[in-house]
């Protein structure tokens, strides 16, 4: 549905996306994933035609999408980051607006419009100006634009960024829904977002793609895959006991959550063998888990290599 081709972009001598292939197939929830700066936003506007690429090339349901833009267009939905929209419009004005450039016309229209209306739920606000709308509706707004035309292909870059918690589940749920009948790009740098809605993964810094692996693979990279943690009131007498277990790496601690965690060595799997040392110590365990592995230490792992803004500026401080 999607594919790309060394797709670079540069601004003068900065390359801020580097020969990026990549291919997403039908159904397919792709997550972007990177920190700020890394090329995301740029990727995905040339991907939606947006932007012209400085060289190599990008396809939408096999569309060149510069030799082919109209076409390829017509296949995509695109939610720039920040959900721009005119401000003055109502969203009913807006929706008709945008079906209207988007080529719909007469009893197609409305029928496309009141099926966004109803999708995205924005009846009680229809003739409230979308300037005076709280930020979860404006993003209910951008995503129905972007699937007025009922396009094959989705591409939202940053669609919960700035929304509280409330209205993030939210938009999660609604991509969802829509990941039934669409294949989906969706830009993001909160790691529980790629949990929540991805099949799919794609981490990239400085313009480069440095992993492509579904969410369970990229847990499974982490250090914390399979580990073992535990709140017991015998702090001490837990790791003892579970510094006797041979596949145990290493044993660690911490303070706010009160919880003892126990990293097995790469790829061996200690969970019985912990319980059981637990077990004949006699020591009080409140809570035993074992861990799929953490995908925020996985994506500084990865991009550590490549800071981006944040990373960089945060190893200053
Ligand atoms: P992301 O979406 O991952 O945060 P962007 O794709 O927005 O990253 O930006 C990638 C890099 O390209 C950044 O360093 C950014 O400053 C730079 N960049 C983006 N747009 C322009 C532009 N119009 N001119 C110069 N540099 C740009």
């Amino acid at each position: 549905m999607i594919e790309t081709r060394q797709l670079c972009k540069r601004y003068g001598e900065f390359v801020a996306v580097d020969a990026i292939d990549f291919k997403v197939e039908a159904g397919q929830v792709l997550g972007f994933l990177g920190p700020n700066g890394a090329g995301k936003s740029t990727t995905m506007k040339m991907i939606a035609g947006f932007l012209a690429p400085t060289s190599g090339s990008a396809r939408v349901c096999g569309h060149d999408v510069v030799a082919d833009a109209l076409a390829a267009k017509r296949e995509t939905g695109y939610l720039p980051e920040g959900a721009p929209s005119y401000g003055e419009m109502t969203p009913r004005r807006f929706l008709d607006f945008v079906a209207e450039a988007r080529g719909l016309r007469g009893a197609r229209r409305k029928q496309r419009v009141e099926e966004v209306i109803d999708r995205l739920h924005l009846h009680n606000v229809l003739g409230q100006s979308i300037e005076t709308l709280s930020k979860g509706f404006k993003r209910r707004v951008g995503l129905a634009q972007a699937i007025v035309h009922d396009p094959a292909v989705l591409i939202l870059d940053e669609p919960t960024d700035g929304l509280d918690p409330n209205q993030k589940f939210e938009v999660r749920n609604l991509i969802n829904a829509m990941a039934r009948d669409k294949t989906i790009i969706v830009s993001t740098h909160i790691l529980e977002e790629v949990q929540a809605v991805c099949t799919r993964a794609i981490i990239i810094a400085r313009g480069r793609i440095l992993a492509d692996a579904t969410p369970t693979e990229l847990e499974a990279r982490s250090r914390y895959h399979q580990a073992v943690s535990l709140t017991t009131s015998d702090l001490a007498g837990a790791r003892n006991a579970m510094s006797r277990v041979a596949d145990v790496a290493a044993i660690e601690y911490d303070k706010i959550s009160q919880r003892l965690t126990a990293i097995p060595k790469p790829g061996r799997r200690i969970f019985g063998a912990v319980g059981d040392a637990l077990k004949a110590q006699a020591i009080p365990v409140g809570e035993l888990q074992l861990e799929s592995g953490r995908m925020d230490e996985v994506f500084r792992t990865i991009t550590r290599g490549d800071l981006g803004e944040d990373i960089a500026e945060e190893e200053r401080a």
